[in-house]
């Protein structure tokens, strides 16, 4: 596999579940790991905890500011910060609309935007955003989540064709449902958690949920040297769920 030694890494979301084992992989393959989050205190042991909010593109070019004045580059970039919502068209409104997509959709454009002028810089730059099956799968009560990840999707192959001649790669992870405490968040509110993890698995086409580091390195995969010559692509995570 890979080693990002020498490289410098920003996980956005990184204190907790995929963002985490992410963290946790590039910092294991040798590379500088910065995570930015709302509350770097869980971030993993041997990354740079960086207080930041991709809603706020001040506060995003503030932490990209402590990023560069620690180690003086960026190289790679994982947009994972992101938030759920439930419910169709008819549950959310607008301002439930506008507060998703400000994480979603607007937290890959802010981190990306400032942390450009360095991967400029870079020999192996590459930007890897988190997107979800809900991309393109069709769940039901996930309008809201799934046209934020289906433009992070779309995102990804629009940055990849604008950035690709300054040899900035930028692809996508799609995974199916992962074991986090986000999923862990959503199973307790139910009357059997228990039950409803087993059916949970069950539906996944490989008989079990996916796990974070299997996410985690199929981002190092699109973020090393290895995938060079890979961009614009979505790579799904999820036992099958999408391809079978
Ligand atoms: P999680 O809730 O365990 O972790 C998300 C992290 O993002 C948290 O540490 C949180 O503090 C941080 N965060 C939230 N809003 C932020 C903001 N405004 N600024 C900075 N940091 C912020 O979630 P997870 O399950 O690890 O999900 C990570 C990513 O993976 C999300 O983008 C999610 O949509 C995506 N995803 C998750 C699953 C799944 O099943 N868990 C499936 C597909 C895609």
């Amino acid at each position: 596999s890979d080693t990002f030694d020498g490289l410098v890494a920003i996980v956005t979301g990184g204190a907790s579940g995929i963002g985490a084992a992410i963290a946790s992989m590039l910092r294991d393959r040798g590379a500088d790991v910065a995570v930015l989050d709302l509350d770097p205190s869980t971030a993993p042991e041997g990354t740079l905890p960086v207080t930041a909010d991709v809603t706020s593109d001040a506060s995003v070019r503030a932490a990209i500011d402590t990023v560069t004045s620690t180690w003086g580059r960026v190289d790679i970039v994982v947009n994972n910060a992101g938030i759920g919502a439930q419910g169709t068209v008819e549950d959310n409104s607008d301002e439930d609309w506008h507060r998703v997509y400000d994480v979603n959709v607007l937290g890959v454009v802010r981190t990306t935007r400032a942390a450009l002028p360095y991967l400029r810089l870079s020999p192996s730059a590459a930007i890897v955003n988190v997107s979800s099956i809900a991309a393109t799968a069709g769940l039901q009560q996930r309008a809201l989540y799934s046209a934020t990840k289906g433009a992070v999707q779309s995102l990804t192959v629009a940055m990849a064709a604008d950035h690709v001649r300054e040899g900035i790669r930028v692809n996508c992870v799609n995974p199916g449902t992962v074991a986090t405490p986000w999923v862990d968040r959503l199973l307790d509110s139910a009357t059997d958690p228990a039950a409803e993890r087993a059916a949970l698995a069950a539906r996944q086409p490989h008989g079990r949920l996916v796990t974070a580091e299997e996410v985690a390195g199929a981002v190092a995969y699109l973020a090393g040297r290895g995938s060079g010559s890979t961009t614009g692509t979505s790579l799904a995570v999820d036992g099958g769920m999408s391809g079978l």
